[in-house]
C-alpha cells in the first residue's frame, strides 16, 4: 500500500471510487440524520441551561439549521452515483454546521459565558466526521476549513490576537482533533481497501477475480469509442489435470502462479488481466485490433512453452504449454455474445492439437 493511495483518491480504480463513495454516502446521510435530530433535540437540553433571551433566539437558530439540513437527505442518493454531488453534499454540510456555530457564538458574545455544549460544538464536528471514509487531502480541507472558519469567528466576536492563551489553547486543540479525524478516516479507507482488495483478487495468482474483470470489461465496452475496438483474449492450460496427478497439486499451484507473472510480464499495465476459473485466464486488451491481440497472445504462448516451471518440493522442471482463443469487441458488442465467441475460438485451438491460438472471425 502506497502513502499516495491514502493521500487522494487520484489513483483509486474507478471501481473502488465507486464502492467508496457509496459507503461515504451512506453514512452521510446517517450523519445528517442524527445531526438534525440531535441539533433539535437539544432545544430541550437549551430549555433547562439557558436564559430566556438566548433560548428564544438559539431554538429558532436550532430549528433553522435542521430545515438547511434536510435538503441534504436527498442529495445523499445522488451522492451514491458521483463524485461531484459527494464533494458538494459535504461542502454544504461542513458550511450548514459552521454558521450555526457562528450564529450561537456570536449571540454569546464571549466563550466564557458560553454553555459547554456550544464551545464543545466545533470538536464534536471533527469527532463526527471521523466516521467517513475519506483520503488524508479531503480531511486536511475539511480540518482547514472549520480551523479557519472557527478562528476567524473567534477573531471577529472576541477581538482575540496572537498572544491570547486561549486563543493558543483552542489552535491546539482543534489541530488535536483535526489530527484524530484524519487518522481515523484514513483507517476506515485502509480497511475499506483491504476488504476490496480480498473480494476483488484471486488468491493464489492475485490476478484480478472474475467478478472484477466482468466490471471492468462492461466499463471498457461502455467507454470505447466507435472506432477504437478492443480485443478478448480466453486462454486453457493444456493437459493441466495432468500435472496435477503426475506432480501434485502444490506443483500445480505453482505452474498457475507462473503463469500468472508471465501474463503479467507480456500484456503490462494497460491490459486487464483475470483468472477466469480454475487454470484459464482472460485478458482485455483495450484500444487493440485483432491482429495486434492475436500477436500478443502468440507472444505469450511461446513465452510460457519456453520457460519450464520448477517444483518447488524435489526441483524437477515441467513444461506446460496453453491454448487461446480470441476476439475482437466494439463500443456496441454484446459481451454474452464476445465470450461465447472467445470459448468457440478456444475450443478450436484445443481441436486443432493444443498449444496454440485461433481467432474468431
Ligand atoms: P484441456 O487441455 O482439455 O484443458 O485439459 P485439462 O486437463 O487442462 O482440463 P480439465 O478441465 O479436465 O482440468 C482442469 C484441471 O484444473 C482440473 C482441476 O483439478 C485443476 N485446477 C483447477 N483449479 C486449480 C487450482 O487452483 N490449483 C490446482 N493445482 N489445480 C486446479
Ligand atoms: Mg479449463
Ligand atoms: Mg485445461
Amino acid at each position: 500500500m502506497e502513502l499516495k493511495e491514502y493521500w487522494s483518491d487520484k489513483g483509486h480504480s474507478r471501481d473502488f471510487k465507486l464502492i467508496r463513495i457509496g459507503f461515504v454516502a451512506v453514512r452521510f446521510r446517517w450523519l445528517v440524520t442524527l445531526l438534525i435530530i440531535g441539533i433539535a433535540g437539544w432545544i430541550a437540553v437549551d430549555w433547562w441551561v439557558l436564559d430566556t433571551a438566548h433560548f428564544k433566539l438559539l431554538w429558532k437558530v436550532r430549528l433553522m439549521t435542521g430545515v438547511m439540513l434536510t435538503p441534504l437527505l436527498p442529495l445523499s442518493y445522488l451522492c451514491k452515483l458521483n463524485r461531484r454531488w459527494m464533494v458538494l453534499s459535504l461542502f454544504a454540510l461542513v458550511i450548514i454546521l459552521l454558521l450555526f456555530n457562528l450564529v450561537s457564538l456570536w449571540s454569546f458574545r464571549d466563550v466564557a459565558t458560553m454553555p459547554a455544549g456550544y464551545v464543545a460544538f466545533p470538536y464534536f464536528l471533527l469527532a463526527l466526521l471521523a466516521v467517513l471514509p475519506l483520503p488524508i487531502r479531503s480531511g486536511v480541507r475539511i480540518a482547514v476549513t472549520i480551523m479557519v472558519a472557527v478562528l476567524a469567528t473567534d477573531y471577529w466576536l472576541d477581538s482575540h490576537t496572537l498572544n491570547n492563551g486561549k486563543l493558543i489553547d483552542r489552535v491546539w486543540l482543534l489541530l488535536c482533533f483535526s489530527l484524530a479525524m484524519i487518522w481515523v478516516q484514513t483507517g476506515q479507507l485502509r480497511m475499506l481497501m483491504d476488504l476490496y482488495r480480498e473480494s476483488t483478487r484471486d488468491a493464489l495468482t492475485r490476478l484480478m477475480n472474475r467478478r472484477l474483470f466482468m466490471q471492468q470489461f462492461a466499463a471498457v465496452r461502455h467507454d470505447s469509442k466507435a472506432d477504437q475496438p478492443y480485443t478478448l483474449i480466453l486462454f486453457d492450460l493444456d493437459k493441466f489435470k495432468r500435472i496435477n496427478d503426475e506432480h501434485g497439486h502444490l506443483m500445480g499451484d505453482e505452474v498457475l502462479v507462473r503463469v500468472a507473472m508471465t501474463l503479467m510480464d507480456i500484456f503490462g499495465p494497460d491490459a486487464m488481466v483475470a483468472r477466469y476459473g480454475g487454470e484459464e485466464f482472460i485478458v482485455l486488451l483495450p484500444n487493440t485490433r485483432l491482429e495486434q491481440g492475436v500477436r500478443k497472445a502468440e507472444t505469450l504462448r511461446l513465452a510460457v512453452e519456453s520457460q519450464p516451471v520448477e517444483n518447488p518440493l524435489d526441483e524437477s522442471e515441467v513444461t506446460v504449454t496453453l491454448s487461446g482463443g480470441v476476439v475482437e469487441g466494439h463500443h456496441n458488442s454484446d459481451m454474452t455474445e464476445l465470450l461465447l465467441w472467445v470459448d468457440e475460438a478456444l475450443y478450436e485451438a484445443k481441436s486443432q492439437g493444443r498449444n496454440c491460438v485461433v481467432a474468431h472471425v
